[in-house]
């Protein structure tokens, strides 16, 4: 079995639908709330909370080196609150476990791309640059991201990622288990970089003789660095032949046959790869191949999350 932590999920707290926006509504998000709930933790942050509800709508404007939270009607300076804020949560947070966060888009706090009065260029909310700026290996999205498939997709698979290495180190750890982890992960791996996959099996080959710190923060860096590579097509077919050649002597010609024309489809984009990986799932499953059975691509995070419902 995969180590498997729930995921710490950190979320702007209105998008969970707690009336903390600045006219004491909310923004809930469905998908959040009825779906992913489920198969996570929250951490749920309203930064502006400290200003209390109802408030005055807010924007960013630059302001010389600075970057300024302003009411919209009376230009009054709401920044100071914020910030404290920020700077007191952003430190606790960062040594929470988180897993991955879900910002409310164009929020002026929360946001990763928000309008800058005054400036061609977007700029982070005060409080997501903050802790993006803390935690920069940390997947993050908009709850808008959420909406296509591709998007969502990846955020799942480096969230339940890095869980699952943050389960792993967590535990008293010996360097068996990290050679295991490694195996777990290697098709995950070859999908997204093979050089970044190689230079973690030099990291791991050299676990029993460096501190453990150094490995731990080492080898989840450039872990969750190799996941943020996008992984293209090419590499997922690469990946499914691998997989499938642990078949060849368990399989008749014909069954054979059906599994690579199911990776072929997959190849021209006539076939979801998430069929063809569900279809290897289920023959390591039927033959008993563990190897094959413990591959965290086979199930990367619930694949229930994928399927496609109304969202919000
Ligand atoms: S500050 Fe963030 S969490 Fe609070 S209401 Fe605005 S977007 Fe939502």
């Amino acid at each position: 079995m995969n180590p498997q932590a729930t995921p710490n999920l950190g979320v702007s707290q209105c998008l969970l639908g707690e009336p903390v926006r600045y006219d004491g509504g909310h923004r809930r998000d469905a998908f959040l709330v009825d779906r992913l709930a489920r198969h996570v933790a929250w951490v749920p942050v309203c930064p502006e909370a400290v200003l209390g509800t109802p408030r005055e709508p807010m924007h960013l404007a630059r302001e010389g080196a600075r970057l300024a939270l302003r009411g919209n009607e009376s230009g009054g300076d709401c920044t100071g609150p914020v910030q404290g804020f920020v700077q007191a949560r952003v430190p606790a947070l960062a040594d929470a476990g988180l897993d991955g966060y879900v910002f409310k888009a164009r929020s002026p706090s929360c946001g990763l791309q928000v309008r800058v009065a005054n400036e061609a260029e977007p700029s982070g909310g005060l409080f997501a640059a903050a802790l993006t700026d803390a935690l920069p290996d940390l997947p993050v999205i908009e709850e808008a991201g959420l909406v296509g498939r591709d998007t969502r997709e990846a955020f799942l698979e480096r969230v339940f990622a890095h869980a699952r290495i943050r389960g792993l180190f967590a535990a008293r750890w010996t360097p068996q288990d990290l050679v295991r982890f490694h195996t777990r992960e290697k098709m995950l791996l070859l999908a997204h970089d093979r050089v970044g996959y190689d230079q973690l099996g030099r990291l791991v080959a050299q676990a029993s003789a460096r501190p453990r710190d150094e490995v731990t923060r080492g080898y989840t860096q450039r872990f969750m660095r190799v996941l943020a590579k996008p992984a293209s097509v090419g590499q997922h077919v690469n990946v499914l032949q691998h997989l499938a050649g642990h078949f060849r002597d368990h399989l008749d010609r014909s069954r054979l046959a059906d599994l690579h024309r199911a990776i072929d489809a997959c190849r021209r984009d006539e076939c979801p790869r998430p069929h063809v990986y569900a279809q290897i799932r289920a023959l390591a499953e039927e033959l008993d191949i563990q190897w094959v059975r413990e591959q965290s691509i086979l199930t990367p995070f619930p694949q229930e999350l994928l399927t496609e419902e109304t969202h919000d």
